[in-house]
């Protein structure tokens, strides 16, 4: 790609709606690169490993307004060092890590957003909660009052057509109204699509988009 990472950033915002938030992801990016996402606009990025992100917050002190997500798997080892390092951790995907996150934040006196991961697709290959599994688990998750559940987040399987993604989205659309209408009207972010399906996403009703590859190339 010739683009500049600006060039792209300006590209993805242009066909986006003003309230979906675009979540860098900076995964595979250098610091550097990070410098050039921010000065192009960007406030948000994603880190999928708490202590690769803890060294890259280091380096980038100098800009104090950055909210950093956790997108990736957490171990419940790294629970503490997510939850005192990350503004928002959108893998939450188990009733364990939620009840662990509640206990650390009250302990520590921390404030965190979090998104519930669902899978609403058939995936060996990744975590989340089922719809089924969710609403079991709800009365649970309505204890753990120090943390702010502000959200679902989901990531499709590889290889769908572009119909089958739509419709995992607008499932996991469905499922956010579902809860809405039962006492949980707090959850309003859906956390969903990527570089190749955040357009779907986003006609599903994301709220935010997480894009690596499109962003850094
Ligand atoms: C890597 C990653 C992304 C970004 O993927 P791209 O295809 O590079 O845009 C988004 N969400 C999660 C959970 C990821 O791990």
């Amino acid at each position: 790609m010739n683009s500049t990472i600006a060039d792209r950033i300006l590209q993805i915002k242009q066909e986006l709606p003003k309230t979906v938030k675009l979540i860098a992801v900076s995964k595979y990016a250098s610091v550097e690169a990070m410098r050039e996402a921010y000065q192009a606009g960007i406030r948000d990025f994603g880190e999928s490993r708490v202590l690769e992100a803890i060294a890259k917050k280091q380096e980038l002190q100098d800009l104090p307004d950055i909210t950093w997500h956790m997108i990736g798997t957490l171990q419940s080892n790294k629970a503490r060092q997510a939850l005192l390092n990350f503004d928002w951790i959108h893998s939450v995907d188990r009733l364990s890590l939620a009840q662990q996150l509640n206990r650390l934040a009250i302990e520590t006196n921390t404030q965190i957003s979090i998104c519930l991961q669902v899978k609403l697709a058939d995936d060996p290959s990744k975590s989340g909660w089922s719809e089924q599994e969710l609403i079991a688990n709800l009365a649970s998750l309505a204890q753990c009052q120090a943390i702010q559940i502000k959200g679902l987040m989901t990531i499709l399987p590889l290889g769908l057509t572009p119909q089958q993604s739509l419709n995992i989205f607008q499932k996991v659309a469905a499922l956010k109204n579902r809860l809405n209408s039962q006492r949980w009207q707090n959850i309003n972010e859906l956390s969903m699509g990527m570089s190749q399906d955040y357009d779907l996403a986003v006609k599903a009703g994301a709220t935010m988009i997480r894009i690596g590859s499109k962003v850094f190339g």
